[in-house]
């Protein structure tokens, strides 16, 4: 870093003290700021480089340090004489310096979650802003100023659709009371999405931004197609973790600069930097992708209500199966609920039937395979005649099996071996294109043993199924029917996923198969029928949000058939069951969410699940459970010795998945009613858990989750 390179020299000791946010080296942990010097004032928001020990890190100026007294540096809670404070390294003001509210926001994720505040900031910054200079910083700002200026074109803008009554309702009543999040409830095919569009209009047209979050980037080229087409004149920006670094960084300065009144992003995007911003929508708010899965794990759905009533601005969260949490607050009226009923035009929501896979005779070959679980027939009956009614009409089916591969386990009947993970707590898959036994958590792959690995059998055979298996059966029974399957392993490539879809979309796909990547978002115009193949494990599974995702996701699958109004007077969703009297089924087959919410609640409820209790998690990771269980086990005689009141800590266990990749897991429950307890609690033990963790060396890492999504 030199002067020629166009930084600000900051030399000098009787400058000015600032407050720095420093990025943290990996697995450790800097919570509050640090202090240094700099030869002259910087606004607070500008971005630094400091050094840190031996290295120089990035940071962000958080707030003057304005006391002549000692001051707190690297070390880490020990206060060095002012005179012994390092200086900032180069300053990046080539760009506006992160506004006050920015840093409120980031101020609050990161006690909320429990991360240090230098850390989350310069994680939710986009990585090029950590190891450009401030020349190479100033070139992107008058490039992203220029091909702002440049994008403004003379396209007729795509004339919005006149609303009909219930958008009209909806729309209105967002706007009359903004002070309370809005949850903009309706189906698939309700008119959502022209909803947000017109709320944009609104805001942009007072020269206000909107920012826009989608849960997964496979949804984004719609909808940011959408918001394209009808706002031509406003430059929109997406932000997702698909970007190349450099794009990233044009895009969030896009935003940054007040250049792109429109920014499209997945849950990172909650944290651009927007200084008009003045419309928050969430699609799809009770997706669990939201939720950040590791480093902070923080969830930009409850972000951006946080950010939205800060800044007294509206935010409308919208759904057609809202998360629990958000039903609940609509319940207590904290949010308000804009209802959106049918589908638009003649659309009809397909008609849910249930094949009840008891009456089925049992399968032929698979040991210990559960009556119905027919697993050597590619479908019921009935349903496979369904699927040939769409071939002989030239309609689509859409076949949904949430297992990739070929069967999901290998095993040897004569000496029982099983083709588990060695790393992890699992079992490996067969994928039979590739002849490969894969583990999809840690990624292992081997080429399938000839025979048993253990007592040398010839005949080892596949247990349960995986999507391979299914297009493999149903090209047996369909000769000449043109089958695709989309999932995780056929989409792996750039631009594969969207290359597939147009497939289906131009007709050239008779039968679709795949996972839930299938059931979200895309608008399949010939589809007239979904099949569930094999839900029923999620009713049954140890993680209290599964039946709310399976209803979901039902829910989501539904609404890809008949949405071509011609053809939705047959469209159906089927439901291969052995308990075709479940509830969930229940309301499903009648689309009735407010059912499927109410038993939902009633059961958490009773198990003092959320919404009704706060949750956080501690994970500790060591290579010998042993190791990981011990540091627990201190933690939590430390936190008893704190006596916290109306917080339950339940004892250290090893959670569902306890091996991965060799790294064994443990974690602990903490509980309670009361979310500012909970918060209490947290931030007075994770000081000692810090100093825990020097004493028990086994330990890799250990993370809070506030809010976990699974327990
Ligand atoms: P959602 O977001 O709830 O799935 P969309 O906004 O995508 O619903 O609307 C579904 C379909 O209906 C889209 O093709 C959309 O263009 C159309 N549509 C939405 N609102 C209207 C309207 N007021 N008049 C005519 N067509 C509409
Ligand atoms: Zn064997
Ligand atoms: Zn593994």
């Amino acid at each position: 870093m030199s002067e020629a390179s166009g930084e600000t020299a900051c030399e000098g000791l009787a400058g000015a003290r600032l407050r720095v946010a420093v990025e943290a080296p990996r697995h450790t942990s800097i919570a509050a700021p640090l202090d240094y010097t700099c030869g002259h004032a910087l606004l607070p928001g500008t971005l630094v480089r400091v050094p840190l020990g031996a290295r120089e890190v990035a940071g962000v100026v958080w707030e003057p340090a304005d006391s002549a007294g000692p001051g707190q540096d690297e070390s880490a809670g020990e206060l060095v004489a002012p005179a012994d404070l390092r200086a900032v390294r180069a300053v990046l003001d080539a760009m506006p310096a992160l506004d006050p509210r920015w840093r409120a926001m980031v101020d609050f994720a990161a006690s909320y979650y429990q991360r240090g505040l230098g850390e989350l900031a310069l994680a939710v910054l986009p990585p090029q802003l950590r190891q450009i200079d401030n020349g190479q910083l100033a070139r992107r700002v008058k490039a992203a100023t220029s091909a702002a200026t440049a994008a403004f074109g003379e396209a007729p803008a795509r004339p919005p659709l006149a609303l009909n009554a219930n958008q009209v309702a909806a729309l209105e009543a967002f706007f009359a009371d903004t002070r309370r999040p809005a949850l903009l409830h309706g189906v698939t095919g309700s008119g959502k999405t022209e909803v947000y569009l017109h709320a944009a209009a609104r805001a942009l047209a007072q020269g206000g931004q909107v920012l826009v979050l989608v849960p997964e980037i496979n949804l984004t080229p719609q909808l940011e197609a959408r918001f394209a087409e009808r706002f031509p004149q406003h430059l929109l920006a997406s932000l997702h973790s698909a970007l190349t670094p450099a794009q990233r960084l044009r895009h969030w300065l896009l935003a940054h600069l007040g250049r792109a009144q429109l920014v499209l992003g997945t849950r990172l995007a909650v944290f651009a930097s927007m200084p008009r911003l003045a419309l928050i929508v969430v699609d799809e708010e009770h997706d669990a992708s939201f939720k950040q899965q590791e480093g902070a794990r923080y969830s930009a759905r409850d972000l951006a209500v946080w950010r939205a009533q800060q800044l007294g601005i509206p935010v409308l969260l919208g759904s057609a199966t809202p998360s629990l949490e958000t039903w609940r607050r609509v319940q207590q009226g904290r949010y308000r609920r804009l209802v959106l009923g049918s589908r638009i035009g003649e659309g009809e929501l397909p008609r849910v039937r249930m094949v009840d896979m008891r009456q089925l005779p049992r399968a032929g070959s698979a040991q210990g395979a559960a009556p119905g679980a027919a697993d050597d027939a590619p479908l019921a009956p009935a349903l496979l005649g369904a699927v040939r009614e769409r071939l002989e009409r030239g309609e689509q089916s859409l076949l949904l099996l949430n297992r990739r591969g070929y069967a999901p386990v290998l095993h040897c009947p004569a000496c029982g071996w099983k083709s588990d993970c060695p790393h992890c707590s699992a079992w490996r898959v067969f994928h039979k294109l590739d002849r490969t036994l894969r583990c999809h958590h840690c990624g292992l792959a081997e080429r399938v043993p000839r025979a048993c690995p253990e007592c040398g059998n010839l005949d080892i055979s596949p247990i349960g199924r995986g999507t391979e298996k299914l297009v493999e059966q149903l090209g047996a029974v369909l000769p000449g029917a043109r089958i695709a399957r989309i999932d995780a392993d056929t989409t792996r490539g750039a631009g594969e996923l969207v290359r597939q879809l147009a497939a289906v979309h131009d007709g050239e796909v008779d039968i679709l198969v795949g996972t839930q990547i299938l059931a979200k978002g895309h608008d399949f115009r010939r589809v007239t029928l979904v099949a569930a193949v094999n839900p029923d494990g999620a009713l049954f599974s140890a993680d209290f949000r599964a039946p709310e995702r399976l209803f979901s996701l039902l829910m989501q699958a539904a609404g890809r058939a008949g949405r071509d109004a011609a053809r939705a007077s047959r469209s159906e969703m089927w439901i291969q069951t052995t308990v075709p009297a479940h509830p969930l089924y229940a309301a499903l087959a009648a689309h009735d969410y407010e059912a499927f919410a109410r038993a939902q609640l009633e059961e958490r409820a009773a198990a003092g699940l959320p919404p009704f209790t706060h949750l956080a998690l501690v994970r500790a990771e060591a290579r010998e459970a042993a190791a990981a269980m011990a540091f627990l086990q201190a933690a939590a005689a430390q936190l008893a010795a704190m006596a916290v009141p109306q917080v339950r800590a339940y004892p250290p266990v090893p959670p569902a998945m306890a091996r991965l990749a060799d790294v064994e897991r443990v974690q602990m429950l903490l509980e309670s009613t009361s979310r500012p307890a909970l918060h209490k609690a947290l931030s007075q033990w994770l000081p000692g858990l810090n100093a825990l963790r020097a004493a028990h060396r086994g330990v890799i890492r250990w993370a809070v989750d506030v809010d976990p999504q699974a327990i």
